[in-house]
């Protein structure tokens, strides 16, 4: 039986073309792009699109498109096998962290996917990127999907989601996954690492949640941070929690003054999570004396979380309404394999 797979086309240079007055690339219309790709009509699946009334460039999502994207994969749950949701690259790794917690109980796969070149450049990636995602969309196992999770393709590697960051904004190797082995390599042959998948129980309902709590922030610390700077945001009206970006395996500055900002904002109730700017390795509260009383004053880890996740991760749980004092476990503990 072929499978029936639902493009979504949100926006991206995958659809793109060039203004020729201006000569910047913008989004155009998604029936050109099918046009683009008559090698689609030779996949053994049934395949039917639904596009974003505005194709967007990425830098313009925001949870408002995430939440659009997950209401249309659960209005055709039901309908379809699986799921490619064509992005635009800058921010795909966010949504698609995103997508992973919103999508509670998915058993189908969404794969994400998109191109550093349009479609219709000669020497374009869009095509492999599109065919493969879709292909990896497609298979089945006694009739029930391969693929169960939230995953990116781009450039010969099935990746998760939630573990993946853009690291170039130029080689068609755009994404990484460091803490977190490939799901899939493409090549002559589709090598999937079943042991590396994601199970979910499937006994348990799909469920969307569409409440995201955006009252958060994103701290990156540089050496010379000033007080004023971080008092501003932490000062921020209605702020609910704090990712920090931190050297190496969760390190920061011991200086009298930081330390009492952050002891100040825990005791308003503002969570404070504690994530690497290192793209791979885990935070390790504890390890140096420079992280030692982050611990102490009951820091949440984010373990080796990617930046994206960790930020998708709070908004989702933040909208969920987590008790205080379970907050910190519940972010310490891998939801949807996010963490290790
Ligand atoms: N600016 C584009 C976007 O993210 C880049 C891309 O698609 O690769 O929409």
């Amino acid at each position: 039986m072929q499978a029936n797979i639902l493009l979504i086309y949100t926006g991206g240079t995958i659809g793109m073309v060039k203004d020729f007055k201006s000569g910047v690339l913008k989004a155009f219309n998604f029936k050109n792009l099918l046009q683009q790709i008559p090698e689609i009509q030779l996949l053994d699946c049934n395949i039917e699109t639904f596009s974003f009334e505005n194709p967007i460039d990425s830098s313009n999502m925001n949870p408002k498109h995430w939440v659009q994207i997950a209401e249309v994969i659960e209005e055709k749950y039901n309908d379809f096998d699986g799921f490619v949701v064509l992005h635009g690259s800058d921010t795909m790794s966010y949504t698609a962290s995103a997508l992973s917690f919103m999508l509670e109980n998915l058993a189908k796969p969404v794969i994400f996917t998109g191109s550093q070149l349009p479609i219709g450049d000669l020497r374009t990636d869009a095509k492999e990127n599109l065919i493969t995602s879709i292909q990896v969309a497609s298979l089945q196992k006694n009739k029930t999907p391969v693929i169960k999770e939230v995953c990116l393709y781009f450039e010969y590697k099935l990746y998760r989601a939630n573990r993946t960051t853009k690291i170039n904004a130029e080689h068609f190797q755009a994404f990484a996954s460091l803490n977190y082995p490939d799901l899939a390599e493409s090549g002559v042959h589709l090598k999937i690492n079943h042991k590396y998948l994601f199970q979910p129980n499937t006994n348990k309902k799909f469920q969307v949640h569409k409440n995201l709590d955006q009252n958060i922030a994103l701290i990156k610390l540089y050496p010379g941070i000033s007080k004023i700077v971080l008092k501003n945001i932490f000062n921020t009206p209605d702020l609910k929690a704090v990712i920090l970006e931190t050297y190496g395996s969760g390190n920061c500055t011991t200086e009298t003054w930081f330390i009492n900002m952050l002891k100040e904002t825990i005791k308003k109730g503002i969570h404070i999570v504690n994530i690497t700017q290192c793209s791979g390795g885990s935070v390790m509260m504890g390890h140096y004396e420079t992280s030692d009383m982050l611990k102490k004053e009951g820091i949440i880890s984010g373990k080796d979380i990617t930046t994206e996740a960790a930020l998708a991760k709070l908004m989702y749980l933040l909208g969920k309404n987590i008790p205080p004092k379970s907050f910190k476990t519940t972010y310490e503990t891998s939801l949807i394999g996010e963490l290790t």
